[in-house]
């Protein structure tokens, strides 16, 4: 009897929830469960504003694809997608083929630049392991060759922020921590470092509470950080960025440029020719391709609509991490043919954005928290996500645990 061919496509927060849950729940002749992934490890994307700024080291942020799985069930592929047959149900890779009758794709997002001039070439994005790298490494180097140099440029200790969403807001919260550690290092004074962040919006954390939006950028002022609200970014150089606030333009020179103002969903999804909005596939109830009963989407690469407002929830590891459960139940129902397929409702529980290692804003359960106690509570649900997908034991190997 052939066996159904389930194949996952990228081993994030959706991927790898969809794929414990799979092995838990199916038996070894049920299925074959495919888990591809550019990498062989897996990384905490929510963690990467942590490695790129330097307070957490990338080693820390990621572990072993093949330590969470179990290989009786799951056959582990590493490799990079570059496209899907949706006729000939094929995923393809840059070196293979692999055929699906149940395809999850949850390939995350990508960084939306908008058309700003200049942001792809010279702006530093806070996407995976080896962009976060590049990024410490880059400050860094700033840091060591400003002290080194005869004629000193302050440009080299600019570092200009994109976007004062939650990934800016969380990065500045680690800059804040770090850069007084820099200027230790390598003999600065920390008044010749500046850290501005620009957003184009009327308000920092657009959509969060205005409470607590100002007890962030208080706390971030506080640590030296400059704000341009409601001033958008018109380019980007290779010195610097060129922004604008009504009919006024300024030129701020700047060696580091980092932009963290917009996510899109993976550019695989529009090469399969599967209809979205800026690479996000709105699914229907199950988590799937309208039209295309065999193809899930969970993580950034999908799109759920808020009926409550009627707007699209926010991409964030909390929804892929439930989308990935529901996946997997909904598939394990198609491979038995028993039983009924269930909707997805999205959980808010809702989110906690840090300002650095000991403070952060947030509502959980309805509440507003902020200082030691969000702080705290950002470790629980970071330790939280390593739970769900390792159990225990992963929780023993990467934890958060400097709260105790
Ligand atoms: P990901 O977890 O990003 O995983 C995608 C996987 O696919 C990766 O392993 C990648 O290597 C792989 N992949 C990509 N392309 C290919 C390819 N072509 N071939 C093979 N493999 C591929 N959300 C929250 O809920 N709370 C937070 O506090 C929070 N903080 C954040 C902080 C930062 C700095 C950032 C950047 C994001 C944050 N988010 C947060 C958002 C959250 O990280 C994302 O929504 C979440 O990672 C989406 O999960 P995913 O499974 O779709 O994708």
């Amino acid at each position: 009897l052939r066996k159904p061919k389930i194949v996952i496509l990228g081993a994030g927060y959706g991927g790898l929830t969809t794929t414990v849950r799979l092995q838990k729940t199916l038996g070894v002749n049920e299925a074959d469960i495919t888990l591809i992934n550019k990498n062989d490890y897996h990384y905490e994307t929510t963690w990467l504003h942590e490695a790129s700024a330097g307070t957490l080291h990338h080693d820390r942020v990621r572990y072993e694809v093949e330590g969470v799985i179990d290989r009786s069930k799951v056959k582990f592929v590493k490799g990079t997608v570059t496209s899907i047959n949706r006729e000939e149900k094929r995923v393809i890779l840059e070196d293979g083929e692999y055929e699906y009758d149940y395809l999850v794709i949850a390939l995350g997002g990508e960084s939306e630049t908008f058309g700003i001039k200049g942001i792809k070439e010279y702006a530093f994005t806070i996407s995976n392991v080896n962009s976060s790298r590049q990024i410490r490494e880059h400050i860094e180097y700033q840091f060591a060759t400003y002290s080194s140099e005869e004629e000193k440029s302050d440009e080299r200790l600019t570092i200009v922020v994109g976007g004062a969403g939650f990934t800016g807001i969380e990065f500045l919260g680690e800059l804040g921590n770090r850069i007084p550690e820099l200027c230790r290092e390598y003999d600065i004074d920390q008044n010749k470092v500046r850290v501005i962040c620009v957003e184009a919006a009327p308000s920092a954390l657009p959509g969060f509470d205005p409470e607590l939006v100002e007890y962030a950028v208080n706390h971030l002022e506080r640590k030296g950080i400059e704000f341009k609200i409601g001033t958008a970014i018109k380019e980007c150089k290779p010195d610097g960025i060129v922004v604008g606030k009504d009919d006024q333009v300024e030129e701020i020179k700047a060696n580091t440029v980092v932009w963290a103002a917009g996510v899109r969903g993976s550019s695989i999804i529009e090469a399969a020719g599967f209809e979205a909005m800026r690479g996000r596939v709105k699914v229907d109830p199950y988590l799937r391709v309208p039209g295309h009963e065999d193809v899930f989407v969970v993580g950034d690469c999908s799109l759920v609509i808020n009926e409550e407002i009627n707007r699209p929830y926010p991409p964030t590891a909390q929804i892929a991490m439930q989308q990935g459960a529901l996946c997997a139940k909904n598939i394990a129902v198609l491979v038995r043919g028993q039983g009924e397929m269930s909707e997805f409702v999205f959980d808010n529980k809702g989110s906690v954005c840090s300002l650095g290692e000991d403070d952060a804003i947030g509502v959980v359960f309805g509440r507003k928290i902020w200082g030691a106690r969000a702080a705290f509570m950002k470790k629980v649900i970071d330790n939280r996500a390593l739970f769900v997908i390792g159990g225990p034991s992963l929780v023993l190997k990467k934890g958060k645990f400097n709260f105790l």
